[in-house]
């Protein structure tokens, strides 16, 4: 099917088709009509999968449609997790948007970098807003916008918008805006808690939900090695020789560990750089960029980088700490793999975490084989579940299986460093 017979402007056509958008992908087929149509849409489909352009595209043409207004007044507001997301979706918008005859402003506003430039950008409004949550609410705050005129409001990522670390940003932001308007949730994910959170915002919507039709798999190849805790950078290092992949994303637990990790590898040679939260904004955004460009080999991150991030050409995801969760789990793997590509995720398993990866497993029905590498066999076993009394348990009730498997997951969790889900916006 091609973008032409959805319904959309000669223009948008022709700047998908200059990204490279040779036919819709199926969120795209199924989104792009409910969204002209004026539907409310909550839309699920793999990491990857052309999600952004799935709402940009109609979005856009919606607002053009409508007449101009002078001043601009915001008509459409984006919210992203993350500002690298904030920086990417509005630079997919700004880019599909060329062709229109009548130029919409798209503004991007994210934490981290000085609000000033923000607000100078403001002046005279902006048709469309791409925004963090925090950011959003200073520029509120400094008068630089108003959100009484939106009508659109796209939640990219929205599970992770409805988190709790989000929770009172977010419900700042809706209860500034208009009641009528149209709503569209976009995410890989929506585990059942958050659906019905969202489901409570949405007015009769399109309930889109591609995954896992035929075609739409992304095409990542999993594999899970074992390894003592301790030869994790060792064995790293290994596989960056053998395999000479062109570029590699790590995810560790903590702040601190992507520093250590990458230091060490950097002094082995590795073009190795830490990205997290602590980091100043302008070095991060540097980094993403220096990693497309494949100035640096290795980029050992947080979860951070966890969400939405599109880099072409990322032919593996390693854990060398495993996620707290199995929907991170998905983000995580889900920077493989894109538009179609195919690609590798490689995760650590030790005695103490395999219990951990067993339930990120069994939420996706997968069973994966455990491989192990010459030189880097594991020796280390589980340590022993016992109740905290030391006697054993309670008397008469052994603990199921499924206690322990909860048990060791809890321990791995903490074992992982348990900070907490890093916001950054
Ligand atoms: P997204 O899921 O929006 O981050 O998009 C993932 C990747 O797919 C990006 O690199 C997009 O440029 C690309 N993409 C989006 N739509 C299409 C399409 N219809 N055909 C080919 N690639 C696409």
């Amino acid at each position: 099917m091609p973008f032409d017979s959805l319904g959309l402007a000669p223009a948008l056509v022709q700047a998908a088709a200059e990204s490279g958008y040779a036919a819709p992908t199926a969120i795209q087929a199924a989104a792009i009509p409910a969204i002209l149509q004026g539907r409310d849409v909550r839309g699920s489909a793999q990491t990857g999968s052309g999600k952004t352009a799935a709402f940009s595209l109609p979005l856009l043409q919606r607002l053009v449609a409508e007449a101009a207004q002078s001043p601009r007044r915001v008509r459409a507001l984006v919210l992203v997790p993350t500002r690298e997301l904030a920086a990417q979706v509005g630079e997919t918008m700004r880019s599909l948007a060329q062709h229109l005859p009548e130029r919409l402003k798209i503004a991007i506003a994210f934490g981290g970098v000085s609000i000033n430039p923000q607000m100078m950008g403001l002046r005279g409004g902006a048709d469309i807003v791409v925004a963090t949550p925090g950011r959003l609410l200073d520029l509120v705050d400094h008068n630089a916008l108003k959100l009484n005129t939106v009508s659109m409001l796209v939640l990219d990522e929205a599970d992770r918008l409805f988190d709790l670390g989000f929770a009172e940003e977010l419900n700042r932001i809706l209860a500034m805006l208009p009641a009528q308007r149209q709503n569209l949730l976009f995410s890989a994910t929506f585990p059942p808690a958050i659906q019905a959170l969202a489901d409570g915002m949405l007015r009769e919507p399109a309930v889109i939900d591609v995954q896992g039709e035929p075609g739409t798999e992304p095409a990542i190849v999993q594999r899970v090695i074992e390894v003592d805790p301790d030869r994790r950078t060792q064995l790293l290092r290994h596989l960056l020789k053998e395999n000479e992949w062109e570029r590699v994303l790590v995810f560790v637990a903590t702040q601190h560990s992507a520093q250590i990790v990458a230091e060490k590898l950097y002094k082995n040679g590795v073009y190795a750089v830490p990205f997290h939260g602590d980091i100043a904004q302008g070095t991060r955004t540097d980094i993403l960029a220096q990693f497309k460009q494949s100035r640096w080999d290795v980029v050992i991150a947080t979860d951070l980088a966890a969400r939405g991030i599109d880099i072409a050409q990322l032919p593996v995801v390693i854990n060398y700490d495993l996620p707290r969760s199995p929907t991170d789990y998905i983000h995580r793997i889900g920077r493989t793999g894109r538009a179609g590509e195919s690609g590798l995720a490689i995760s650590f398993v030790s005695a103490s975490t395999e219990a951990h990866f067993r339930l990120i497993e069994k939420r996706q029905g997968l069973s994966l084989p455990r491989e192990r590498i010459e030189g880097f066999e594991p020796t280390e076993v589980a340590v022993p579940l016992v109740d905290a009394s030391g006697t054993g348990g309670i008397k008469g009730k052994r603990p199921s299986k499924k206690d322990k498997l909860r048990a060791a997951a809890a321990l791995a969790a903490t074992q992982h460093g348990g900070d907490k889900a890093e916001k950054n916006d």
